[in-house]
């Protein structure tokens, strides 16, 4: 391998995110209104060539992890085919998946052959009505049949995210906690991130990963630090109740940032890479991918994101605001 991706505060860069499509099948409260967003025009979304095209640039410029989200990547047609592709390239040791789940029930065991390690499956409520309202779609049957199915086919951990919401479903935090004593998933708090949505984010809806430690130690039981192994490392905190089979994740963007150890790019479905989750600034690859560039100088363009990339978000600081793009369309 050539040279690899290290940023000016001295991170090494060997994950990254592709966002596949910027559609998706439901459209939840904090994260589309309910007629959805306005699509990028078909012909603007990069074609599962270019990705991989992109893909192999990084790879072999040290980005061995790749996590494929959208929008809900599952709703893209030659998904699998693409994620076939995008496993056998070199230097592409871990693929995974971030979805809504929908649909995962039916792709589990072809996302496990297609090469696929793990999953992540969105999920914020237990109860029907709740998931209905949260999602503004009927499935959480589906989702939940999802999640067993790729727990069956070994896509493993099975990793469930919980965006919690103060007031909306934060009296859900035992019961999820408790999944964790029934199955062997990865049950993850999220803190509540600010993005430009109908719903209006507001600081005091955000729980803290803090208060949501505490409340699960006195209402679940008493949780124990777990220590990441090779490969474990990454944003979450992690713990586990004794004799649990799964696991507990904080995850705290908003009240403790993790920026220190940030090692991602991410790849927007039309083609730009965004350094920071909370940063408009966008480096625009697609125009050099149409325009005959070659691969050395989409490998320019690679290193001068890279160099651009901030040393941390400032959310909690006046300076910030929020992201113009919503999560669908940055790729989350
Ligand atoms: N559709 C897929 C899904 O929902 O898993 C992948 C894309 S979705 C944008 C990725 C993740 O972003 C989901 O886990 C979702 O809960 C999370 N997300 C969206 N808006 C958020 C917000 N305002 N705060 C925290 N997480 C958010
Ligand atoms: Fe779709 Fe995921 Fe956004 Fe929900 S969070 S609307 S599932 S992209």
């Amino acid at each position: 391998m050539t040279n690899t991706l290290v940023d000016t505060h001295s991170r090494k860069i060997d994950y990254m995110r592709i966002s596949v499509t910027d559609r998706c099948n439901l459209r939840c409260v904090y994260c589309m209104p309910p007629e959805g967003i306005e699509l990028t025009q078909p012909q603007n979304i990069l074609r599962y060539e270019e990705l991989l095209r992109i893909a192999r640039i990084s790879a072999a410029h040290g980005v061995s992890k790749f996590r494929i989200t959208g929008g809900e990547p599952l709703v893209r047609r030659g998904i699998i085919e693409f994620l076939k592709d995008l496993s056998s390239i070199k230097g592409v040791e871990d693929l995974s998946i971030t979805t809504n789940g929908v649909l995962l029930k039916d792709y589990a065991a072809r996302l496990k052959e297609a090469g696929l390690r793990r999953v992540n499956v969105s999920l914020d409520s237990l109860k029907r009505d709740r998931f209905q309202k949260m999602t503004r779609g009927d499935n959480l049957q589906n989702v939940l049949d999802g999640l067993h199915e790729s727990e069956y086919v070994g896509l493993t951990p099975v990793k469930v995210n919980m965006v919690v919401i103060k007031g909306f479903n934060d009296d859900e935090i035992i019961a999820f906690a408790d999944l964790s004593k029934e199955r062997p998933w990865h049950i993850r708090y999220i803190e509540y991130m600010p993005f430009n949505t109908q719903e209006g984010w507001q600081k005091d809806k955000c729980l803290s990963a803090k208060e949501i430690k505490e409340l699960i130690n006195q209402q679940a039981g008493e949780l124990y630090p777990v220590i990441s192994g090779p490969g474990g490392a990454g944003p979450a905190r992690r713990y586990k109740f004794k004799d649990a089979p799964g696991e507990i994740g904080l995850i705290s963007p908003v009240s403790e940032h993790f920026c220190g150890s940030c090692n991602r790019l991410r790849l927007t479905a039309d083609g730009k890479i965004r350094t920071c989750l909370f940063s408009d600034n966008e480096i625009d690859l697609k125009t050099a991918l149409r325009d005959g560039s070659s691969d050395d100088a989409i490998e320019r363009l690679l290193f001068k994101a890279v160099a651009e990339k901030p040393s941390q978000h400032h959310i909690n600081e006046n300076v910030f605001k929020k992201c113009s793009r919503t999560m669908s369309l940055i790729g989350g």
